[in-house]
């Protein structure tokens, strides 16, 4: 540890010696006087004055003469010695009070201030070294001719103090001008002579210089010396301080993972850039994005490679940035940039293409090449927002908008976006009690045998009643509940009541029917769906060949290997598999027939045609026809007319399922017909 500087050694260094020569001198020149006056006065008295009585009279009191003229020599002698001890030390009190009164960057102004002037010195510095940099000198307080000047930096090889860097003390009383090099910032001052102190910290690293600089060649080096030496230790514990406080205010302000702004200093930044754009009267873009499927990343490679990731992809942004473009991480994977003077929507395309550039090149990460996509939304200033707070929620919307859009995508904010979006959130907010509320029921619309006119099977529907308010059909809000999770309670209790009240009117005596349900993508894909069913079967008591699973075209062709091994377990668990909304997707033939599926469902957007519509015909007949040769029964759904229902019959369809045989209905009307077409 440093000592404190009271402690140090060379305090003193300079004043002692100084104080005894002092002494000496005067002791010496009173015995000298005294001596000269003892060998000599007589002579003098003879040569000057003849007269005897005068002669006797001066020799009477020659010794009281000479203790008048040396008390007077003494006098004058010690009181400009005094006088001048005095001043020195009026001007050190005068610069610790100043100085240790201050603290920051008054601190160092104050210093330098201090020091030129009670060193009478044309320049003095406090600086800092930065030995990463290859030791770049930059000034925080520069003094000057009388005045604090702007900061300046230089580096600290090749200047006239670079023996700092091996010694603690770096003194050159003349001809500094003939050793700088040629462009150094204080080649026109001419300076003569300088005094150099190095600040070094804790570890003894060398952080900081305390310089002054004279026109003049430098005297007195011992005083300077140590009036510098008293200052150095508490401009170095400043410096130290200071430094601490910038890391504190740095990681106040930037992301520490990616070293890019935070959410905070972005939101400054952009009200900086606002006022600029406002000032110039021009406009500016504000982007939002981030990355597609970033979590299926994290949750396959693990959090840290997710970081990783995260970093890399920074630290490639960042290089493509422009000089008044900012870049921020605003958490998890979403960034923020702030692009100012972008006139068009082609100008803002083309910069976003520039930054987000690193993007398409694969990342090699354990050995695999990783391509990162980002959902990128824009909100342009004034056009889409005059304030902070508008442009962020706006950019956020439209990034939002790229995401449903099927990610990969820049989308530009439109009003229309803001009115879907709210919607969106009253819908969450809702969604979230209504499973608590109970407002949820479960329908079920009865399917028609074409052979025999008789209900065969049923089709189980989500319906959310509000009351008050205006309903939501299940397109809407299951894509919501799968967004935010609900799907996984939701599902299950939707399986579950199903399973119960098809035991329950088996129970009742009611004939036994087959009751299908809903399986959306994130039950089909993130939860184990086997292994519910197989524990709501077992809990319910239900025959497994009295459930079915209805899972659309589209979220069959998601995963192939995945849904063949998953729909393979459900098959053997003795479960009934429905392909439904067919005809909506792109399927791959192939594969179709390697499903496990016992019964197709004809989209309803074909039977909507049938039979005006000669495409919708052909269509259907075709599906129909595809679907017994794979040995698959069909299902025609939203059947509403009697000319559809003959078309169907004539193409071989076995069932059908539509307003025209019956809307979907509550359990107790469902027990009726139920009841009604067993009696027939
Ligand atoms: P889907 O599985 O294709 O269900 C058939 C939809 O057609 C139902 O709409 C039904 O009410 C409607 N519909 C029945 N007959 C007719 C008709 O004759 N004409 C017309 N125009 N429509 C008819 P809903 O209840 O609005 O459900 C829409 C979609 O929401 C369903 O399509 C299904 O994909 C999903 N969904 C419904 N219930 C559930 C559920 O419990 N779980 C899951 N995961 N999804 C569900
Ligand atoms: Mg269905
Ligand atoms: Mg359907």
């Amino acid at each position: 540890m440093r000592k404190p500087f009271f402690l140090s050694r060379n305090i003193f260094h300079g004043l002692i010696p100084a104080s005894w020569a002092m002494a000496l001198k005067i002791s010496c020149g009173y015995l000298l006087a005294g001596l000269l006056w003892v060998l000599l006065s007589d002579r003098l008295l003879n040569l000057f004055v003849s007269d005897l009585r005068t002669l006797s009279l001066l020799q009477t009191f020659k010794g009281l003469i000479f203790i008048l003229v040396t008390a007077l020599l003494l006098f004058l002698l010690l009181w400009r010695h005094f006088t001048r001890l005095r001043r020195a030390e009026e001007q050190i009190a005068l610069a610790a009070q100043g100085v240790s009164s201050c603290v920051g960057d008054a601190f160092f102004t104050s210093l330098v201030a201090y020091l030129a002037q009670v060193l009478e010195t044309d320049c003095a510095l406090v600086a800092t070294i930065d030995e990463a940099e290859a030791h770049q000198v930059q000034t925080i307080a520069l003094w000057r001719d009388g005045r604090l000047e702007d900061n300046l930096a230089y580096s600290l090889e090749g200047s006239p103090c670079s023996a700092l860097l091996d010694k603690e003390v770096c003194w050159c009383p003349k001809g500094v001008k003939t050793k700088q090099k040629p462009g150094h910032p204080f080649c026109g001052m001419g300076v003569e002579s300088c005094l150099a102190m190095g600040l070094r910290d804790v570890q003894q690293r060398l952080i900081g210089v305390v310089m002054v600089l004279s026109r003049r060649p430098m005297g007195q080096r011992r005083t300077a010396e140590s009036l510098l030496r008293i200052f150095a230790t508490r401009a170095a514990a400043e410096l130290e301080r200071k430094a601490a406080e910038q890391k504190i205010a740095h990681m106040a302000f930037f992301d520490p993972l990616t070293d890019l702004p935070n959410q905070q200093l972005f939101r400054d930044e952009l009200e900086a850039a606002l006022l600029r754009a406002r000032r110039q009267q021009s406009s500016l873009a504000l982007i939002y994005f981030d990355f597609d499927r970033f979590k299926t990343i994290v949750r396959s490679l693990g959090h840290l490679y997710g970081q990783w990731v995260l970093r890399q992809t920074a630290s490639k942004l960042k290089e493509n940035l422009g000089p008044r473009e900012i870049l921020a991480h605003l958490g998890g994977d979403e960034f923020g940039a702030v692009l100012p003077d972008v006139s068009a929507a082609a100008d803002v395309e083309i910069a976003i293409e520039r930054l987000l550039k690193p993007l398409g090149a694969p990342m090699n990460i354990v050995g695999h090449e990783l391509y990162v996509t980002a959902s990128v939304g824009v909100a342009l200033f004034p056009h889409d927002g005059g304030d902070v707070e508008t442009l962020l929620r706006h950019a956020d919307v439209a990034m939002s908008r790229a995401k449903a859009m099927g990610r990969n995508n820049v989308q530009f904010y439109n009003p229309e976006m803001s009115r879907h979006s709210f919607q969106h959130l009253v819908l969450e907010n809702r969604l979230h009690r209504a499973l608590e509320r109970e407002e949820f029921i479960l329908l079920y619309q009865p399917q028609l045998d074409l052979a025999t006119g008789a209900l065969s099977g049923m089709e189980a529907l989500i319906c959310w009643k509000q009351e008050g308010r205006a309903t939501f059909s299940p397109s809407q809000f299951i894509p919501l509940a799968e967004e935010t999770g609900l799907i996984d309670p939701l599902g299950e209790w939707i399986l579950f009541t199903a399973c119960s009240q098809n035991v329950a009117w088996q129970k009742a005596g009611l004939p036994p029917q087959r009751v299908a349900v809903n399986v959306s993508a994130r039950q089909f894909y993130q939860r184990d769906i086997v292994a519910l069913v197989a524990r709501v079967l077992r809990e319910t008591g239900l025959d497994p060949r009295w459930l079915a699973l209805e899972i659309t075209e589209s979220i069959l062709f998601q995963d192939i290997a995945e849904t063949t091994v998953t729909l393979e377990k459900l098959r053997d668990l003795g479960v009934h598999l429905i392909i439904d909304d067919f005809g909506t997707g792109y399927s791959s033939l192939t594969y179709l027939r390697n499903f496990p599926m016992g019964t197709l469902k004809v989209d309803q957007s074909f039977i909507a045609g049938v039979p005006q519509d000669p495409g919708a015909c052909t269509i259907t007949t075709a599906v129909i026809a595809m679907a017994h040769h794979l040995r698959m029964t069909v299902v025609a759904e939203g059947v509403e007319k009697e000319e559809q229902k003959e078309f169907l019959v004539n193409a071989g369809c076995e069932k059908i399922q539509g307003f025209l045989y019956s809307p979907p209905l509550r359990a107790e009307d469902f027990a009726t017909l139920l009841r009604r077409s067993s009696a027939a």
